[in-house]
């Protein structure tokens, strides 16, 4: 039985209203592996080998884990950010050199994490679940934890290019789903998004079936060879301006599957992704701050940083309750 029905049996309230309010529920998640402490893994044989799709390295090189070097190889998405890319270039020599003062110490590329659970069950001294919703960022060198060098300073000048872009895009926002070669996991994680738990609409977000009325392309899957031509078809047809978000570790890297004769690597070499979320499948909630990524409606850090303490807070409560329920029990037995 789904957990969304006992919660709503239990508390009579359904519809989540994050990011508005905090929910101990979002924060909650597990997303992707991260690594707790890259210098715990130093001189540690086999690191890399704990991975089944390659996510993990020791030994940075050029722009990091070689999914993170695609960022500047994509079509569309490539010749929107060419601005931004630039930038990145110029700073390419200093990463370089602050990449070589970090090389043994290990990177983590969520972008790949199938969130198998090897590396956190084999080395929890270097490895764990980051939790809670913000599991989408602007770049794809963004899913590398630790942060590559040079990351940040790029972020700011492509969020205020994504900003000018979905300018127009402030109240009413339609969707387009393309499901490029998925499992068909993220399709649940986006249907919940029309349930009354998660009730997207009541964020002025709607699905389309047409993309001549779509804004936001949410793409699933490895890649299929097979859809290559359906989704540039699809993208093509979007009018300007138009979000591309890659939804799963699928769509970001190709995941356990790719490259193969079957798919392509992620769908970046399809269609240029504007906001990559990792997850195999991400949560709701991921799906949900992607979204609201893309369109620049965030809260802002300080307004998160309250409601990160509040639902700290709640969560200390909440465990405070059951804790004296349980003695409550005991004594009563
Ligand atoms: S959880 Fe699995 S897929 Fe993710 S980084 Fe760890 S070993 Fe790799």
């Amino acid at each position: 039985m789904s957990p969304w029905v006992l919660r709503g049996l239990r508390n009579g309230v359904v519809t989540t209203r994050w990011p508005a309010r905090p929910d101990p529920y979002a924060s909650g998640w597990r997303g992707p592996a991260t690594v707790l402490d890259p210098a715990a893994g130093e001189g540690a044989d086999g690191l890399e080998g704990l991975c089944p799709t390659g996510a993990i390295s020791t030994q940075p090189d050029g722009a990091g884990p070689d999914g993170a070097e695609r960022d500047g190889t994509q079509p569309d998405g490539a010749e929107r950010d060419g601005a931004e890319r630039d930038g990145a270039e110029r700073d390419g020599a200093e990463r370089d050199g602050a990449e070589r003062a970090d090389r043994g110490r290990v990177r983590l590329d969520q972008g790949k994490c199938i969130l198998c659970g090897r590396c956190v069950g084999a080395r929890p001294d270097v490895f764990g679940w980051s939790t809670g919703p913000g599991a989408a960022a602007l770049t794809r060198g963004g899913l590398v934890v630790p942060e590559i060098p040079g990351t940040a300073e790029n972020l700011a000048a492509i969020r205020d290019g994504l900003r000018a872009r979905t300018a127009a895009l402030q109240r009413s926002v339609h969707l387009r789903h393309v499901d490029a070669g998925s499992d068909g996991a993220e399709e649940q994680e986006i249907y919940a998004l029309l349930g009354p738990v998660y009730d997207v609409h009541r964020l002025g977000i709607f699905f389309t079936a047409s993309p001549r009325h779509a804004d936001v392309l949410l793409v699933t899957g490895a890649g299929a060879r097979g859809m290559i031509a359906p989704l540039r078809r699809t993208f093509d047809g979007m009018p300007d301006p138009k979000i591309v978000i890659a939804v799963g570790t699928d769509a970001v890297s190709g995941g356990l599957v790719s490259p193969s004769y079957a798919t392509t690597g992620g769908v970046s070499d399809t269609v240029g992704v504007d906001v990559w979320l990792p997850g195999s499948p991400p949560s709701p909630f991921s799906i949900l701050h992607a979204l609201l990524l893309a369109l620049g409606r965030l809260p802002t850090v300080q307004q998160t940083a309250v409601q990160q303490t509040a639902v700290r807070q709640a969560a200390e409560r909440q465990t405070a309750e059951r804790r004296t329920q349980r003695r409550d029990q005991g004594e009563g037995q």
